[in-house]
């Protein structure tokens, strides 16, 4: 895997649903093992094999609305159905300690993170083609037919929106997606 040696201090991924944020991650975290990933709350069940704490906090609505009421989210949004939120405390603490940040939000998310912390680097992951995002929404066969129909009208919305972002990233090939990022954020390339 390949060493870190420059890592960008404040990092947002945003993708539409299905787009391969999620895989790119898990990649980024294996080959730069400082960097730090926020785990959001959600009111989404989970999915099998997710764990509390781990993939997600899953919490109530009303406990997720409290949090929103008492400024414990450093952006919130209601995406397919089920809001999701960046617990703000972390991030605070894990940005003043000089450890890089990533996370990986959905457009609304990305956009309030981008009023409040413009110095942050917004990356937009694209798919090869919109076939081709069906094609893994529906191959990851973690969500029924309403979620998946849900998260494809919000794709093409998504989609619209990418040149607001500094990078666009297209994930054909995995491997060549995360160098890509990699150059975005400042490591040296393996
Ligand atoms: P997201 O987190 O954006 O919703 P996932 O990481 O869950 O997306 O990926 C959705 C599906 O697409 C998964 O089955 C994953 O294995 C697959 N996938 C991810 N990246 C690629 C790629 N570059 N080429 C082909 N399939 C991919
Ligand atoms: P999923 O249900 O597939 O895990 O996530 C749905 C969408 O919510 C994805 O686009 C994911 O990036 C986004 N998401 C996950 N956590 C957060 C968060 O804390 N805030 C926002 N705004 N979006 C999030």
């Amino acid at each position: 895997m390949a060493p870190s040696t420059i890592a960008c201090g404040f990092t947002v991924i945003t993708g539409p649903s299905g787009v391969g944020k999620g895989s790119l991650v898990k990649l980024l975290l294996q080959r730069h093992k400082e960097i730090w990933l926020s785990i959001s709350a959600t009111t989404r069940a989970p999915r099998d094999g997710e764990l509390d704490g781990e993939h997600y906090h899953f919490l109530e609505r009303d406990r997720f609305f409290n949090l929103v009421d008492s400024d414990g989210f450093l952006e919130w949004a209601e995406f397919a159905g089920n809001c999701y939120g960046t617990p703000v405390k972390p991030v605070k603490e894990k940005l003043s300690d000089g450890i890089p940040v990533l996370l990986e939000i959905e457009l609304e998310g990305a956009r309030q993170v981008r009023k409040n912390f413009p110095e942050a680097l917004q990356i937009f992951l694209a798919p090869p083609s919109f076939d081709e995002l069906e094609k893994r929404i529906r191959g990851r066969a973690t969500d029924e037919e309403e979620a998946i129909q849900k998260r494809l009208v919000r794709a093409k919305e998504e989609l619209k929106a990418k040149d607001e972002f500094d990078a666009v990233i297209i994930n054909d090939d995995l491997l060549t997606a995360v160098s890509q990022i990699e150059k975005q954020m400042g490591f040296e390339s393996p």
